[in-house]
């Protein structure tokens, strides 16, 4: 059993600066907040042992304490190897008493070192973002499989394994995916991808966007985010796509669509936010530009060939921090951003606070529902009730100051008739 100091991280010296950063990433979380002090006062989660496999950033940190107000006997893991700030890591288990197994930079090995730790806490309820922990647990810890009531799932990504594990009749326990609320992929995938993909790609490589041709290869929440955040810095913006109405979307929106191949041979930095394998192939490798930039804002590792890219290159060095240089044998040279692993999350601090809010939020009280509702469901992947979502977005409006309009009962009636024409 996991104890409270347990937890693997880079540095402990560290937490008190995470600390602090935690408590900024709280002014912007007001939802969150609120559920936090219900959670104090109601203890749902109560004895419940949990482990999420979550980016460990400042608004994972805003989030593990509101389950842990909530009563909940929680660890965590990193979701990613480049994405956990390691002061956070540090504050979790220092500061807070969550354990955490989590570096910057981990190796794979260690990567899956740090989800085998989370699931020898025994977890009754598991927190996933990208399927990781779940499928560990389907793979190679099924005996573990028998306590536990259910779990939630973060991203598009994990969503669509889960739904294929459903699909095959390997998934042993229901599955909230907190993805498909509109409370998160409309602002976290959208707003919350859009603006971090930029910072990430400024922050890497301090590049002017304006005047740039920037293909983004996908045109999902994320792709629709990154392409309207990309020209409001005044970037040309190309869109491809494989889906026609995504397409005809992007056609209307304002944005050039092309082959992808053809973007390949005049874009200068390609973003690919499509969860889909091998988006930018040799192919598309061989035409680019000398000093055309590749990021990936989607799913793992593998949206852009990076085995074939090696391939190709002659030489490879690391220019900056999340810059890497590949020279192919004609001279031209091309950058491949933070290993080619999401680039908001590597290079830059994930999405701000104000949009995991509502993410979370989503966790927290999927967290909640999962345990009260686990009995009436199967092992299926479901979405949260309307209901909640319409809630949590009433709680942002208001902690926005926003006020809106309620229906008169005489429009209620009306919107529930068929028999007054025109
Ligand atoms: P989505 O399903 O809404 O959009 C994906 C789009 O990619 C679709 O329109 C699809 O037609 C298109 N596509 C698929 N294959 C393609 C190809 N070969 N070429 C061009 N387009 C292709 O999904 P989403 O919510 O936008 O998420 C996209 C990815 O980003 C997922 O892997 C998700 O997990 C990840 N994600 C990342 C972050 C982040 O913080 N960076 C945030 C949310 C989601
Ligand atoms: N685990 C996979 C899957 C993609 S992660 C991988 O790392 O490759 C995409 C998810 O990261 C999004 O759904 C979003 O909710 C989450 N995310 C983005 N910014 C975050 C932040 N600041 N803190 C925690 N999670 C964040």
């Amino acid at each position: 059993m996991t104890t409270s100091t347990q937890g693997d991280v880079k540095d402990r010296s560290l937490a008190p600066r995470g600390k602090e950063r935690i408590e900024w990433a709280a002014r912007d979380m007001p939802v969150l907040r609120l559920i936090r002090e219900r959670f104090s006062r109601e203890q749902p989660l109560k004895g419940i042992r949990m482990a999420g496999c979550l980016h460990i950033t400042t608004e994972t940190a805003n989030l593990a304490l509101t389950l842990q107000a909530g009563g909940a006997d929680l660890v965590l893991c990193a979701s990613n190897p480049l994405s956990t700030q390691d002061d956070v890591a540090a504050a979790l288990v220092c500061e807070y008493g969550i354990p955490t197994f989590a570096i910057k930079g981990e190796d794979e090995e260690t990567y899956y070192r740090h989800i085998h730790a989370a699931l020898d806490h025994r977890p009754q309820l598991t927190m996933d973002d990208g399927c990781d922990l779940v499928s560990t647990l389907h793979s190679s810890r099924r005996e573990l499989l028998g306590q536990v009531i259910g779990g939630m799932e973060e991203t598009t990504t994990g969503v669509i394994r889960l739904r294929s594990m459903e699909k095959q009749g390997v998934l042993k326990y229901p599955v909230l995916a907190v993805n498909e609320s509109n409370t998160k992929h409309l602002f976290d995938n959208r707003y919350g991808t859009g603006q971090s993909t930029l910072d990430g790609i400024i922050r890497a490589t301090n590049l002017l966007l304006a005047g740039r041709t920037i293909v983004v290869l996908g045109y999902g929440w994320c792709g629709r985010g990154v392409a309207a955040r990309a020209r409001g810095l005044g970037a040309n913006v190309v869109v491809t796509e494989v889906d026609p109405i995504r397409a005809l979307e992007a056609v209307m929106d304002g944005f050039r669509v092309l082959p992808s191949l053809e973007a390949a041979t005049i874009g200068d930095i390609f973003i690919t936010v499509t969860g889909n394998l091998n988006v930018i192939d040799r192919p598309h490798l061989e035409r680019l530009k000398d000093g055309a930039v590749l990021a990936n804002s989607g799913h793992f590792n593998d949206e852009i060939n990076i085995p074939e890219l090696e391939k190709l290159a002659v030489r490879k060095r690391r220019l900056r921090d999340f810059v890497d240089e590949y020279t192919y044998a004609d001279g031209r040279q091309v950058y491949l951003l933070g290993e080619g692993r999401l680039i908001n999350l590597a290079a830059a601090e994930g999405h701000p606070a104000s949009v995991m809010d509502m993410s979370f939020a989503n966790q927290a009280l999927g967290a909640e529902y999962m345990l009260k509702h686990a009995s009436e469901l199967q092992p299926r992947v479901y979405t949260l009730p309307l209901e909640i979502d319409q809630d949590i977005a009433r709680l942002k409006l208001k902690a926005m100051n926003v006020a809106i309009d309620t229906l008169t009962s005489e429009q209620q009636s009306y919107l529930n008739s068929w028999e007054a024409g025109t």
